[in-house]
């Protein structure tokens, strides 16, 4: 049985290809779990009902075999489905890194008859593999990174041996079918289409040292949904850019992405704790209007604002304007890092625990080698060097269509005149910021100053 989870390829995936290599049927099994399924935004369940879709295609394809899908508690059902398959059935999947998969997992393990084979085909480096000379994860990314580019890759399984006549044999029975999609999937769908999105980077890596925090150009790889999912293996990433101009500052992001899930395998408390412990003293403030209001796009700042729109509407947003949004909420805001967490994993078509938690506890501050808590982000500014046109934010601020750059950046900035021609009313059609850049920087350097020095 494969126990296919957030690695939905067939090519490229370990946990697949150690299951098909022994010859015998395979259950290629998919277990809708309403705890993770329910929680999702509408576009990600639809995305993950398409690629669900996708993969039974190419099973269908590749072996005439069907992708089994199956409701419910995984806990209960991959123990029912290796039983069903019969004595002496094997259990294979990649293994995650939350603390309620890695629970779930010890006791879908312990429900079994055999031990599972677990592989960690998600990631370039499986957790532990990457160690300082002392044996223990950096805390510090530069040096795990040093580490990550010199540490061999674990051999992953090849799959049938070369010359075999006959491809695998794979169950047919579809079990209780897909979920319904309720919505169209954002992006196309398949381990194909995630291959040809990687190809239609590649012409543009070039530019990525140069353009990756531009939102308004499209300079980034795009390639974190298809990662999340795992319809594409990061490793045939790394393969497919190495060497090429633009590739070592692109195949850092994936020495980070590994960084956060090694931190979060190591350590299960950091969706809820901060790293540095002395930070959960901050006094955050309980400010339920703003943070709808940030949730909304509707705090006056409009990169901001833009961000927060983008990833209502459409599940996506920038890296760059990611750690804004972020920013804002926590520093400017002074609200809990772990609400505006939250939210984003929700929205996020990438939503992923490790890079959500990871990603926010290095804007707050508060996580390993995050960014020192008194550099913090001004939003005009950094709009003004990022979206210096301003055509980011007038695509989802249109209130603001009229207004040329930098002052669409900071409208409060501008005079009765200019904003008149070009019909912004501020507090009226558009809102007012929330709060003084300046003084909420202050009031946020005060708070963090406040928190406790604790012993060790
Ligand atoms: C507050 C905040 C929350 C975030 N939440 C998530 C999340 O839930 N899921 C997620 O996949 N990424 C998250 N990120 C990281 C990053 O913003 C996205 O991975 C990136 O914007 C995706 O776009 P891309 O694929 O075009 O990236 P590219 O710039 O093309 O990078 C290539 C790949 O590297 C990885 N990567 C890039 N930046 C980072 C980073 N800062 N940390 C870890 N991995 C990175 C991603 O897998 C990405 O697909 C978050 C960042 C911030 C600041």
């Amino acid at each position: 049985v494969v126990w296919f989870r957030r690695d939905l390829r067939l090519d490229d995936n370990p946990a697949w290809a150690d299951a098909v290599a022994g010859g015998g049927e395979v259950v290629a099994l998919f277990v809708v779990d309403p705890v993770l399924f329910d929680r999702a935004a509408p576009l990600r369940r639809a995305q993950l009902v398409a690629e669900l879709a996708a993969l039974d295609d190419d099973l269908r394809h590749r072996t005439g075999g069907r992708l089994h899908v199956r409701h419910g508690d995984p806990r209960h059902v991959v123990p029912a489905v290796a039983a069903e398959a019969g004595a002496g059935a094997v259990v294979a999947w990649n293994a995650d890194v939350g603390p309620y998969a890695t629970r779930r997992d010890r006791a879908v393990a312990a429900g079994l008859e055999l031990p599972p084979r677990t592989w960690y085909g998600s990631l370039v480096h499986r957790p532990g593999a990457v160690l300082t000379g002392k044996g223990t994860l950096s805390r510090v990314f530069t040096a795990f990174h040093r580490v990550w580019l010199r540490t061999p890759w674990d051999p992953w399984p090849d799959g049938p041996a070369a010359g075999a006549t006959e491809g695998p044999r794979v169950a047919g029975d579809p079990g209780q079918g897909l979920p319904e999609a309720g919505a169209n999937p954002p992006q196309r769908a398949g381990a194909a289409a995630a291959l040809a999105r990687l190809d239609a980077f590649l012409p543009h890596l070039d530019r990525y040292p140069d353009d990756r925090d531009r939102p308004d150009l499209d300079a980034t790889s795009g390639l974190s949904v298809d990662l999340k999912l795992g319809t594409l293996s990061p490793r045939a990433v790394v393969r497919a850019v190495e060497g090429a101009p633009g590739a070592e500052p692109f195949v850092r992001q994936l020495a980070w992405r590994d960084w956060y899930a090694h931190l979060l395998a190591e350590r299960p408390d950091l969706p809820t704790t901060a790293m540095q412990a002395r930070f959960d003293a901050i006094a955050w403030r309980d400010d339920p209007d703003a943070v709808q209001a940030w949730r909304e796009g509707r705090t006056g700042v409009p990169i901001v604002d833009a961000g927060m729109r983008q990833l209502a509407a459409t599940g996506r947003l920038h890296g760059r304007v990611r750690m804004l949004c972020a920013s804002f909420l926590v520093k400017n805001l002074l609200v809990d890092w772990r609400v505006g967490e939250r939210h984003l994993r929700h929205l996020l078509l990438d939503g992923d625990l490790a890079q959500n938690v990871g990603n926010w506890q290095w804007v707050a501050g508060t996580g390993p080698d995050a960014a020192p808590y008194d550099r913090i982000f001004n939003p005009v500014l950094q709009a003004r060097r990022h979206d210096p046109d301003g055509t980011y934010v007038r695509t989802w601020v249109p209130e603001l269509a009229e207004l040329a750059a930098p002052g669409v950046h900071a409208p409060w900035e501008l005079g009765p005149l200019e904003l008149a021609a070009a019909g912004v009313v501020l507090g009226d059609t558009y809102p007012a910021p929330l709060v003084d850049l300046g003084e909420s920087r202050a009031r946020a350097l005060a708070a963090y100053r406040a928190a406790p020095k604790l012993p060790g």
